[in-house]
């Protein structure tokens, strides 16, 4: 930001002079703690450069005084591996890779000045990209964590390695070529350096440089090459929708936890998946033999003859209750003493709705609509959300879709949404907070619900929200949306209880709304204080707190019997929890496509009295672990 030209050197090594405005060269002089640093500046700023460096070090450069960094987190601090996606997976470690070893370039180049601008535009989409992963990084780690972002966001301007590209160019290199070049000569003096903390930074280098190749190849996000268990340190939404399951045979990951989206979307697509393992499974090798069980949580690195006898056997049972659930999947789940509980499916797309249908599903009771705005730069238009929206009642023959407005911030950032930064995201601008300030947003969603309510049973379902008057301003962009024709006829309006507040406040919003949905991912988290993808308190985590419980119970007795009451959340496919909300009086309940047929299958199983008087146990028990025994108990004496 000064009009000064900058030169570093390092005088206790000898290494230097570099341009000083350079990151890729600055990092070469390899300058540690306690090393001598010469600072020559020219220039009308030179001066105030050389004051600004200096009061720099003065103040450690701001960095955090060592104590406070805190001592490293030993592997064995992971909780996991942790159940996330029931079922057997049984295959070779495989890692996400990014298919750019490609070609950059075809054909023959363009003159230099096309070339370079190609590598202009591939660098600002990299930036872009970039910036929105910083973005959402801030909000979910901290700015401390997001800063190997600035780290890269500063290389894709670094003026040296611009020059060696533009020089390449200008020599009669395609744009990739010289790109890979230049990037290539930085990575390996990265690589050489003395330092091993430096040393490792060669692969932030190439991760730049591979995210500039990708844009200017269009070429495709990262991917499994080959068929196996997907092993990763944790998938953002976008990467774990975006799964190839013809390859992904289950999903071990070194962090999360099991109500993260990654895994709510592995239970949707019914891949097997454990999650918290901790930082050592990543030392796994490619190619290593895994069997994992998703139900239980196990992971066994390279397993023996024996073991790997017992995870067949157990895959065989698995497949062949399954096989008997699914073909009773298409009836309705009726409890043995009468009672129809609808079971339906959480999708995010008409191809989820496809697997929903194929798997029994009553309706869609929750469709994540926001993945249809995650994974693009711009919003979807109104034409083609009312597109996709029929395209998923089609794919359900009809059934009732319930439409979730947009749902972001937290753990789901939209790289077009202007998110602030915040302390706590998932305490600030989620959901309907954030879709009430981004109306255009809202509004072009409601039109584009209202448009397919005219055609098809749609209910409409803000989430996230605490105060009566977010309803109310919700239904008035509802209204509008409308157009001068009233409301569709068959649409109906309700929102997710998910804050404990709403839940001990239900009657306040009962005149407003035709239903009640209670999302128990997010109100388990806030009521136990305790955030749902944060592997350090996925022990205080669950649903089967007595005081969790206690906020079901009061939805449903606020509910009063004048709306109906249901259960969204991940417990619903949970067989422990099952009962307990049942007994409390949840009527509905929507859970993973691929969980539809066990869900039904126990439902049959149950008598809602014996529910009733399990729920009552449950809330005098101490904790979940109490709970949990209880229903073992239950399910000794039935
Ligand atoms: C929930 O919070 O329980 C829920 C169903 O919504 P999501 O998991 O999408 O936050
Ligand atoms: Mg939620």
């Amino acid at each position: 930001g000064f009009d000064a030209s900058v030169t570093l050197r390092n005088l206790t090594t000898g290494a230097g002079p570099v341009p000083g405005s350079s990151l890729s060269r600055v990092a070469t002089l390899a300058a540690l703690q306690g090393h001598s640093v010469e600072v020559r500046a020219s220039g009308p700023q030179a001066g105030d450069v050389v004051q600004t460096v200096l009061a720099l070090a003065d103040r450690r450069f701001d960095e955090a005084p060592e104590q406070e960094t805190g001592p490293e987190v030993p592997a064995s601090s992971a909780p996991g591996p942790l159940p996330a996606s029931p079922g057997i997976a049984i295959g070779p470690a495989r890692r996400l890779t990014r298919p750019v070893s490609g070609v950059a370039d075809g054909g023959r180049p363009l003159p230099a000045e096309q070339e370079w601008q190609r590598l202009e535009v591939a660098i600002a989409t990299a930036r872009r990209d970039l910036e929105a992963l910083r973005t959402a990084a801030v909000r979910d780690l901290g700015a401390a964590e997001a800063g190997i972002f600035d780290a890269h966001l500063e290389l894709l301007g670094d003026s040296e390695l611009l020059d060696d590209a533009r020089r390449a160019i200008a020599a009669g290199s395609p744009a990739g070529q010289a790109w890979r070049q230049a990037i290539r000569s930085v990575e390996t003096a990265w690589a050489a350096l003395p330092d091993s903390y430096l040393r490792g930074r060669a692969a932030d280098v190439r991760a730049v440089g591979d995210d500039v190749l990708l844009a200017l190849t269009g070429g495709s996000a990262a991917t499994l090459l080959e068929p196996g268990i997907l092993v990763a340190t944790d998938l953002t939404p976008a990467q774990a929708a975006g799964l190839d399951l013809a390859l992904v045979t289950g999903i071990a990951l070194a962090q999360g936890s099991a109500s993260s989206h990654a895994a709510i979307l592995a239970r949707a697509r019914g891949i097997p998946a454990v999650v918290g393992a901790g930082p050592e499974l990543l030392r796994t090798a490619e190619g290593t033999p895994l069997a994992l069980n998703g139900t239980t949580g196990e992971l066994v690195v390279d397993p023996g003859r024996e073991v790997l006898a017992r995870y067949r056997s157990a895959a065989d049972r698995h497949a062949a209750v399954h096989a008997r659930d699914l073909t009773e999947a298409g009836e309705p789940a009726v409890t043995r003493d009468g009672v129809h509980i609808e079971v339906g499916a959480n999708i995010g797309s008409a191809a989820d709705a496809r697997a929903a249908a194929a798997a029994g599903a009553d309706n869609a009771g929750l469709v994540r609509t926001e993945f249809l705005f995650l994974g693009r730069d711009r919003p979807p238009t109104v034409a083609e959300q009312e597109t996709e929206y029929a395209a998923i009642a089609g794919a359900l023959g009809g059934r009732r879709i319930t439409l979730r407005t947009l749902d972001v911030g937290g753990d789901k950032p939209l790289p077009y949404v202007p998110a602030p930064v915040e302390a706590n995201p998932f305490l600030g601008l989620r959901g309907i907070r954030l879709a009430l300030q981004e109306k255009n947003l809202l509004a072009e969603q409601l039109q584009a619900i209202c448009r397919a309510a005219r055609r098809t049973p749609v209910d409409v379902m803000f989430p996230m929200v605490s105060q009566v008057q977010e309803l109310l301003d919700a239904v008035e962009v509802l209204r509008e949306a409308a157009g001068p024709d009233d409301l569709p006829p068959r649409l109906r309006v309700g929102i997710m209880v998910e804050v404990p507040a709403t839940a001990l406040n239900v009657a306040a919003f009962l005149p407003h709304l035709d239903f009640l949905s209670i999302g128990t991912n997010d109100l388990t988290q806030y009521a136990l204080a305790a955030e749902r993808g944060n592997p350090h308190v996925a022990g205080i985590y669950d649903v089967l707190d007595p005081g969790v419980l206690r906020l079901v119970g009061e939805t449903c007795t606020g509910a009063a019997g004048s709306v109906p009451v249901g259960v969204c959340g991940e417990s619903a496919a949970d067989p422990v929890a099952l009962p307990i909300l049942l007994g409390l009086g949840v009527r509905h309940v929507s859970v993973a496509p691929a969980a539809v047929p066990q869900v039904k299958a126990q439902v049959r199983t149950l008598d809602l009295a014996e529910c009733r008087a399990l729920a009552e146990r449950a809330l005098a028990a101490g904790d979940s672990l109490g709970v949990r025994r209880l229903v073992a108990g239950a399910d000794r004496r039935t």
